[in-house]
């Protein structure tokens, strides 16, 4: 299925203004369908405190200015929820979740690094709660997590491929119990994105390599869930003068701002598919 038929996605989450690092995934992706492919848009907005719906108008414009088109209907993660939460019954059924009622304060303080250094992985306290503990809680707020040692055991070895980095040994262990179901959202990004991109039939899952690590979980849930399993495509992130990956947090322009400086959307398109970047921009 190389080469022609790909499914790809584009799917941002509505919580700022598009930057010249997101036209570029953007572009990867609907460049990797190609003409005989498909090419779908999908608004990642179960984080209900930072979502806007501001943002995915002016996302949906900004796209269009670079002279992308999707495929239609644009899905909205928002309007899923009753799916996810039928996966999460699914594993909670088999006993691969249990509910962690830990603040952020209470595992920064358990961890061994002054405010859990990055990397650190939740330590596993409420997994040992006993099941009269949990219930006796069970109206406190809690998330959901995956207990890793087990879901790994449940699934055995995993591979995937990637088109770029070639055959990978899954080890979702480095991710720890990922959070599953939020305690402000009934989904994580980690179970919604995999459910959707099977339910979209994406054959080809193009993104930065900044969420490589985050494919070893992804591929775990497909294994439990009984999810098809595409192909990945984690390309490289674009870098701003200073060599570090653009981000809002660096004040990356955003594609508003250029616009508004009087660039052109197709030229600047063009410029980012050969790697160029406007002045000022140089690709790392
Ligand atoms: N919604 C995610 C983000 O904005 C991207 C999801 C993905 O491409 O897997 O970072």
């Amino acid at each position: 299925r190389h080469g022609q038929g790909a499914v790809t996605r584009f799917a941002p989450s509505p919580t700022g203004r598009l930057h010249l690092g997101h036209a570029f995934s953007a572009l990867r992706s609907h460049d990797r369908a190609g003409k005989a492919g498909r090419f779908l848009l999908r608004i990642e907005d179960i984080d209900g405190t930072r979502s806007r719906p501001e943002f995915v108008g002016a996302i949906l414009a900004d796209l269009a200015w670079l002279g992308l088109r999707w495929a239609e209907p644009v899905w909205h993660q928002s309007d899923r929820l009753p799916v996810y939460a039928e996966a999460l019954e699914r594993l909670r059924g088999e006993g691969l979740l249990y509910p962690c009622f830990c603040t952020r304060a209470e595992i920064a303080a358990s961890l061994s690094a002054p405010h859990g250094a990055d990397g650190q992985l939740y330590p596993g306290t409420c997994r040992r709660l006993s099941p009269a503990e949990a219930a006796a809680r069970a109206g406190e707020p809690h998330c959901w997590r995956l207990d890793m040692a087990q879901a790994v055991h449940r699934a055995g070895p995993l591979f995937w491929q990637d088109e770029l980095a070639g055959g990978v040994r899954a080890d979702p262990r480095s991710a720890g119990d990922v959070v599953l179901a939020r305690k402000d959202a009934p989904a994580s990004y980690h179970l919604a994105v995999t459910i959707d991109d099977a339910a979209q039939g994406v054959t080809h899952v193009v993104r930065g390599t900044d969420l490589f690590e985050a494919t070893h979980v992804h591929r775990l849930l497909q294994a439990l869930l009984g999810l098809p399993v595409p192909v990945w495509h984690h390309h490289p992130l674009l870098a701003g003068a200073d060599g570090r990956r653009l981000a809002k947090r660096h004040g990356a322009p955003t594609l508003a701002a250029l616009r508004e400086a009087g660039e052109d959307g197709p030229a600047l398109a063009a410029m980012l598919r050969e790697g160029r970047l406007p002045h000022g921009y140089r690709s790392g």
